[in-house]
């Protein structure tokens, strides 16, 4: 009975089982602030679960959206289609404030709310459908470069509308970045800037084009014409999809991608001929612009990744718990006990250090800190989002294996996690870029101040496992410092592996922080996490994710 209880809740609300996330809250939200979140995320968490992820497999398997590039008259009108369902998802989803209220205030508060109320709201949503996050976060990057870096008038033009939460009209934001000859190495970019009396017009083409058709404004780089090559070169513009007359502002969309997963999320190949397009900021600082918005993009992919390991471990767990094989409910073979505690544990102490990050990024972009703490969370901000994806695609294998042939069939929502996983470990900025983003960073000595963070913080806990963790700290100094001696190319050929260890060691940190401030299940969540991570088990022992099963 008290397991149907559990699977019932587990199915049916995204935040109400989810004991580690109300932790979370509660400790990083003011009183008053955890009440309202609780109350809203009861509520959001529900609709999620039921009426959303109903409407997202959906747009998945036959509601997908779809490009239309003419009207009846033979004009060109690129209108992206989509589903009733997804019509009514963007609008509740940004009525609930998840972009709007890290810009303005809750009415109810009276005071803004912050990135760990939104990137709550985002892992709940993506345990539905990343396809459905993903717009989401290109409007809260859009967000953040209109608020920190554009003048006022620019500003009021667009922020508002960015920042709705039904009282105005709605402008889902976009990011184009990526041409056709490359997505990482945006420098070389060749999208044309020229100027026309107080704006510019836009000429060229971005190969991929998220949310194209659906947002009312992109952010886009591109190149002015005296402006020098390489990616200092670039400019930021905001360019809105339509004039105020409502035609196409000089913008048409090619085709949309056939994509391998996160169907939901139209991702087009768009040619701007003569598009009016607003300068955001110092025109000489776009790149430095979107690299800033591209670490908040990261921390999004990441809460997306977290939204998929939860759904896989709770597919997992339900389904482990209902079917029997050779007499016994698979729950209650020791390796399925194993799969599922090592999950649950490695999914605890990922969402734990997610929102730890998201703690210290919220002081960061608030301007609350200084170069030394801003070079920290740059440094963890790539190896969350490198380990998160990962992580996502492994949930999501195991998850199918849990499931045998169901886990295959689209029937289930399995199929559907693994595809989606599988583009967090591209966008935003593949592993290899990433260990570029390290060694930059290290360049710079941010590896120290990192390192020095995690020491002071493990100083005041006590236990076995906190010792093992400093030991293994004192083995990652050691080796950082000899990395920093390796010739440049062998560096890049290490640096894949180090963030793995930092990315160990940092949730290793939080995960005995967070247990050390709460109770039992918590100490237990990271012994599990401890053992499996740092691989500490003896030949023949039985596993903690087993014993405490
Ligand atoms: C579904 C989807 C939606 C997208 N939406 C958007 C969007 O809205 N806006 C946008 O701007 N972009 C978008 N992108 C593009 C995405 O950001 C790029 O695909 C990504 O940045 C990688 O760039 P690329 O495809 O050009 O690959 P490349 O840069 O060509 O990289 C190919 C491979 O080479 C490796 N590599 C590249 N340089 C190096 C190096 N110096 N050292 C070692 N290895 C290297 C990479 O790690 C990768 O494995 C989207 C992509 C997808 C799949």
């Amino acid at each position: 009975m008290q397991v149907l209880t559990e699977q019932q809740e587990r199915t049916q609300n995204f935040y109400t089982h989810d004991t580690t996330l109300q932790q979370i809250l509660q400790d990083m939200l003011s009183e008053p602030f955890y009440h309202y979140a609780n109350r809203e995320l009861t509520t959001f968490g529900e609709h999620v679960a039921t009426v959303i992820d109903a409407r997202a497999k959906v747009t998945d398997r036959e509601g997908e959206p779809r490009l239309q590039r003419y009207n009846e008259f033979g004009e060109e009108v690129s209108q992206v289609i989509v589903n009733e369902g997804y019509k009514n998802t963007v609008k509740e989803t940004y009525e609930t404030g998840i972009v709007g209220y890290v810009h303005k205030k809750i009415p109810e508060l009276n005071q803004k709310g912050n990135y760990v109320y939104s990137f709550a709201q985002g892992y709940i949503l993506a345990q539905a459908e990343p396809g459905f996050y993903c717009p989401v976060t290109l409007t809260m990057a859009t967000a953040y470069l209109l608020d920190h870096f554009a003048d006022e008038d620019v500003k009021q033009r667009f922020l508002p509308h960015v920042a709705a939460t039904g009282e105005v009209e709605l402008f889902e934001g976009a990011t184009f970045l990526t041409e056709r000859q490359g997505g990482s190495d945006v420098g070389a970019n060749i999208v044309r800037a020229v100027k026309d009396g107080e704006h510019y017009r836009l000429f060229g083409e971005k190969y991929f084009a998220s949310n194209a058709g659906m947002c009312g404004v992109a952010m886009v780089l591109a190149r002015m014409e005296d402006a020098p090559g390489g990616s200092k070169g670039l400019t930021l513009f905001a360019v809105p999809w339509k004039r105020e007359d409502g035609t196409l502002n000089g913008i048409t969309i090619r085709r949309l991608k056939d994509k391998l997963g996160v169907r939901a999320v139209p991702s087009g190949e768009v040619v701007f001929d003569g598009a009016q397009a607003f300068v955001v900021g110092d025109p000489s600082k776009g790149i430095y612009y979107m690299l800033e918005a591209l670490n908040l993009s990261r921390i999004c992919n990441a809460a997306a990744s977290l939204g998929i390991m939860k759904r896989a471990l709770d597919e997992a767990t339900t389904y482990a718990t209902a079917r029997h094989a050779f007499g016994h409910r698979l729950l209650d073979y020791p390796m399925v006990q194993q799969t599922i505690g090592t999950l649950k544990a490695k999914h605890h102490a990922s969402l734990v250090t997610l929102f730890d990050l998201v703690q210290l990024y919220d002081d960061v972009s608030s301007g609350r800190v200084g170069r030394e703490q801003q070079l920290i969370v740059r440094l963890l901000i790539a190896l969350v989002k490198k380990e998160t994806a990962e992580q996502a695609i492994h949930f999501a294998h195991e998850a199918i294996e849990i499931h045998g042939g169901n886990g295959y069939i689209e029937d289930f929502v399995t199929p559907r996690l693994l595809r989606d996983a599988q583009v967090l470990t591209v966008w935003e900025g593949t592993a290899n870029i990433l260990a570029h983003e390290l060694i930059r960073i290290i360049k710079q000595d941010g590896h120290q101040l990192l390192l020095a963070l995690l020491e002071q913080r493990l100083a005041p806990l006590q236990g076995a496992e906190v010792q093992f963790v400093k030991e293994r700290l004192q083995e990652i100094t050691t080796q950082l410092e000899q990395f920093t001696k390796l010739p440049a190319a062998v560096q890049t050929l290490e640096a894949k592996g180090l963030m793995k260890k930092l990315s160990d060691l940092y949730e290793s940190v939080v995960v005995l922080e967070h247990a050390d401030k709460h109770g039992k299940r918590e100490q237990q969540l990271a012994q599990i996490y401890i053992q499996l991570t740092w691989k500490t088990i003896a030949f023949g022992e039985v596993p903690l994710a087993v014993q405490y099963s």
